[in-house]
């Protein structure tokens, strides 16, 4: 007997229901991997020693510090900078309890260390196949990969270390499928930007997106990983991209890539929807249709390529958010006059991303009027990052090279911009305040930040091309 098709996200949740739902009661869903960092596991910890437990795998949980952590380095006395007290504490909290319970940590002095959607897959932790959590909601990075990886709340990250389980109800499933090649000075970021503004925010609510289509097969692991990363800005529960040989030469090539590798290769290769699967929702965007997008409100949603002209509020939201921002509908962004540009972050703070930036800046200066910070994802962009000689160019552009961390996107650790200022970020929020209290921000991809911090105004990056400005 043959079994009915089945979707990528089927087969994940297949392979991992310990109990199935019923009416009255969600699935347990095992858990591969749980991934920490000290903003939203101290209360975990603290149930834990309340109730006598102790992890359920601690072999299977990976902690990191990356939220609160200065991306200044230590001053002369040693010591670093952090922004508050608190922030320090909890990174300390965070160390003490990997020490009791034997937890593996990325500390600060850490050559591994960095946002945890940037090192679990840099280190091999995340592969094909697995189930992934973590107390943030951007854990839908390492979809990717072909995992099934969902952001969960303070209190399940205590259930998920006693237990190593899940209660979870079974999302729907979605396909988004673009297809064709994108122009140049178009990346993942816009098509991502781009799919959101076209389903909006909550699009994708109640969904696993699986992302499909010629143009995500083209994709290296670096650019489906901000694809991914960003699902949750639909309102999807996870993204997730059926992995493929450009997977399984990103995991290869990491330390912890399994020791038996074609035995893994073999049983991931299984890893796709069956022909003929059916999806709940099915979404087809044509890649000619994608040009460079950034938002001008204060939701994800409200994404718009570059010479658009911001749309007329339709409802009191909208009308906020254009108060917010101080924009006018019907101009666009192209034009508008910017104070600060961020790049960094757990979507676009990896070594492709740093590299694309680098060849914008580089011979070129920011704008007097802008101040621009590009923050490694994690140690080990820093230092590819150097050894190519990216920090270099950044610093000679005018540009701030910092250590690694969550830094503006969140501004948990004093990396603000400051109230009324418009930051043109590669992070993936856009609310009110995130970047700092009174902060407007614009998310955009790499190219249209750095392109941006040059000109000292919202530009076009397909100018460097139509121009042949030199990006390498
Ligand atoms: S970079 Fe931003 S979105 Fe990513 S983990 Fe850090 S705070 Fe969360």
């Amino acid at each position: 007997m043959t079994s009915a098709p089945r979707t990528l996200f089927d087969k994940l949740w297949d392979a991992h229901v310990v109990v199935p739902e019923t009416d009255s009661a969600p699935a347990v869903l095992y858990i591969d991997l749980h991934l920490i960092h000290e903003v939203t596991s101290p209360q975990a910890f603290a149930e834990l020693r309340a109730r006598g437990l102790k992890p359920r795998r601690p072999d299977r949980t990976k902690a990191t510090m990356d939220h609160s952590t200065p991306t200044l380095p230590a001053g002369p006395d040693g010591r670093l900078p952090y922004y508050t007290k608190a922030s320090e504490t909890q990174v300390e909290t965070l160390a003490r309890n990997c020490a009791e319970f034997g937890i593996e940590l990325f500390d600060m002095g850490s050559a591994g260390r960095g946002i945890v959607h940037v090192i679990a897959p840099e280190q091999g932790f995340t592969q094909p196949g697995m189930t992934i959590v973590c107390g943030d909601s951007h854990t839908s990075t390492h979809g990717a990969f072909g995992s099934l990886a969902f952001g969960i709340g303070t209190s399940e990250v205590g259930h998920v270390l006693a237990t190593q389980c899940l209660l979870q109800r079974k999302p729907k499933s979605m396909s988004i499928t673009v297809e064709g090649e994108l122009a140049p000075g178009v990346g993942a970021k816009d098509v991502i930007l781009h799919v959101i503004g076209a389903i909006g925010v909550n699009g994708g609510t109640g969904h696993v997106i699986e992302y499909r289509g010629s143009t995500i097969r083209a994709m290296d692991m670096e650019q489906r990983m901000t694809l991914c990363n960003m699902s949750i800005e639909a309102g999807a529960r996870a993204g997730m991209v059926a992995p493929d040989e450009t997977t399984f030469e990103y995991v290869r090539r990491t330390p912890h890539a399994p020791a038996d590798f074609d035995a893994a290769v073999a049983g991931w290769r299984r890893l796709r929807t069956d022909d003929g699967a059916k999806f709940d929702a099915e979404v087809v965007i044509d890649a000619k249709d994608i040009r460079p997008t950034l938002t001008w409100g204060t939701h994800p949603g409200t994404a718009i390529a570059v010479d658009e002209p911001i749309p007329a509020a339709g409802d009191a939201a909208a009308k906020k958010g254009l108060d917010y921002m101080h924009f006018d509908a019907g101009h666009p962004l192209e034009g508008t006059p910017v104070d600060v540009v961020f790049v960094g972050s757990c979507t676009n703070g990896r070594l492709r991303d740093l590299r694309e930036v680098a060849a914008v800046l580089k011979g070129r200066k920011v704008a007097p009027n802008v101040r621009m910070l590009v923050v490694p994802g994690s140690e080990i962009v820093k230092r590819e990052a150097e050894a190519e000689g990216i920090d270099r160019i950044v610093r000679e552009a005018g540009a701030e090279w910092r250590e690694p961390g969550c830094s503006m996107c969140i501004a948990m650790n004093g990396d603000l911009v400051a109230p009324g200022q418009l930051a043109v970020s590669t992070s993936n929020r856009n609310f009110e305040g995130r970047q700092g209290p009174g902060s407007r921000t614009l998310l955009a991809s790499p190219l249209s930040a750095a392109w941006a911090a040059v000109n000292g105004k919202v530009s076009d990056p397909r100018e460097l091309f139509a121009e042949k400005k030199a990006v390498a």
